[in-house]
């Protein structure tokens, strides 16, 4: 898709993202196609993977609720168009402002992880005269395959309440003035490729509702969070998640009470192939050991790969440009050599790639880091004094 624009990518100045709008709204529209025929499904976009106001304009005219971790977000999902009961609000650690913020502008959902949390969420709601809509975020203790990092849903992780707790959190919270009770919430990692981890939750879910029935307590609300994984090697072949597996895992699975409503959180999969990170070549290194193709993007635009060990796919859009004009003769740069490609940052760890194989590789080559549109410009710093990138959306 981006070798046939390489005219148009010339002239942005780099580093820079480019999100393919028209990806996007394909990757909207196959999640719309799973879940129209269950009215009581709701997938709200999580926020934190890319909170680009046109991008968030964009998922919000398509009819998804929003998922938020911070007063921020839940300002940008608001002046995105998101409705607010549309607009759930987690996170381990919510600041006053935040509650009142989230009070005061009438979100959906608290998803609440701590009963000190519960607690400060009823004093300030009892100060505004607002009433208080909370699920509690249960910590199920299941294993998920993905990186470490990024699981979230074992006993020693921070996030959540311990299920054995889940009942009497409850009771609690029915015992306060300003508090409605209408659901459990869950998020077991991110970058889940393996269905079996979401089967897991159903049938740890299935038991706490057991749990719940046996105490006479019932919820109108079941969230089960985000964490659908995509394909980071071969992003042309997979451009868009398999959703069918996904949903369907949760309808078969899942044993849902009469009227209860099934929220999704997916971020990941919404919005990461559509983003590409473009680079350009500042050196090609030749030192004793490798050698370096040394860009002008680095870790302060994608730290994926410095923080987590993420791999990105990376195209060199002038290598293939000149492969199709120059085909079979001398220009061609069909010889494929290993780099590793490097930023600029002073930090060993800002690299994007070791031991990778790319066409012969030259200064001032357009370099494209595939699948960044999640967790890339939103995790963006200023370190070094660089300037957060440029966006572009085509
Ligand atoms: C980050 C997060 C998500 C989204 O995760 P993805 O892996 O991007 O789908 C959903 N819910 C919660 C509570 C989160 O923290």
């Amino acid at each position: 898709m981006f070798a046939d624009r390489i005219n148009q990518l010339q002239t942005f100045a780099t580093p820079c993202y480019v999100y393919d709008r028209s990806l996007l709204a394909a990757t909207l529209e196959a999640i719309r196609q799973e879940v129209c025929g269950h009215d009581n499904y709701h997938v709200h976009y999580a926020i934190k993977a890319n909170a680009n106001p046109a991008v968030l304009r964009q998922i919000a005219a398509a009819g998804f609720g929003a998922d938020c971790v911070s007063g921020g977000e839940i300002r940008a999902a608001l002046e995105a168009g998101f409705p607010p009961e549309s607009i759930f609000f987690a996170g381990v650690g919510k600041a006053d402002w935040e509650i009142r913020l989230a009070l005061e502008t009438g979100i959906g959902m608290f998803n609440v992880e701590s009963l000190e949390e519960l607690e400060v969420i009823n004093e300030i709601a009892t100060l505004l005269n607002i009433r208080a809509k909370v699920s509690f975020r249960i910590n199920p203790d299941v294993s998920a395959h993905t990186h470490a990092h990024i699981t979230t849903g074992r006993a020693e992780n921070k996030f959540g309440i311990a299920k054995e707790h889940m009942v009497d959190v409850i009771h609690q919270a029915q015992s306060m003035a300003s508090i409605d009770v209408l659901g459990l919430h869950f998020h077991i990692g991110s970058q889940l490729l393996e269905m079996d981890d979401f089967e897991a939750l159903c049938n740890r879910i299935n038991e706490l509702q057991l749990t719940l029935g046996e105490a006479g307590l019932h919820v109108d609300n079941i969230n089960v969070g985000g964490g659908l994984g995509i394909d980071y090697d071969e992003p042309d072949a997979h451009p868009i998640p398999d959703f069918q597996a996904y949903f369907s895992t949760f309808t078969k699975h899942l044993q849902l009470r009469e009227g209860q409503r099934l929220h999704f959180e997916l971020g990941r999969a919404v919005t990461a192939q559509m983003g590409t990170l473009l680079t350009r070549v500042l050196y090609v290194k030749h030192a004793t050991e490798k050698q370096f193709v040394i860009v002008d993007a680095g870790m302060t635009e994608l730290i994926r790969p410095a923080l987590y060990g993420a791999h990105h796919r990376i195209d060199n859009l002038s290598a293939q440009a000149d492969s199709e004009v120059a085909e079979g003769n001398a220009d061609a740069r069909n010889e494929s050599v290993c780099y590793d490609v490097v930023g600029p940052i002073c930090e060993s760890s800002d690299v994007f790639a070791k031991d990778y194989s790319m066409p012969e590789t030259r200064r001032g080559d357009l370099l494209a880091i595939r699948s960044a549109g999640a967790y890339g410009e939103t995790m963006a710093s200023t370190y070094n004094c660089r300037s957060l990138p440029d966006t572009h959306i085509i």
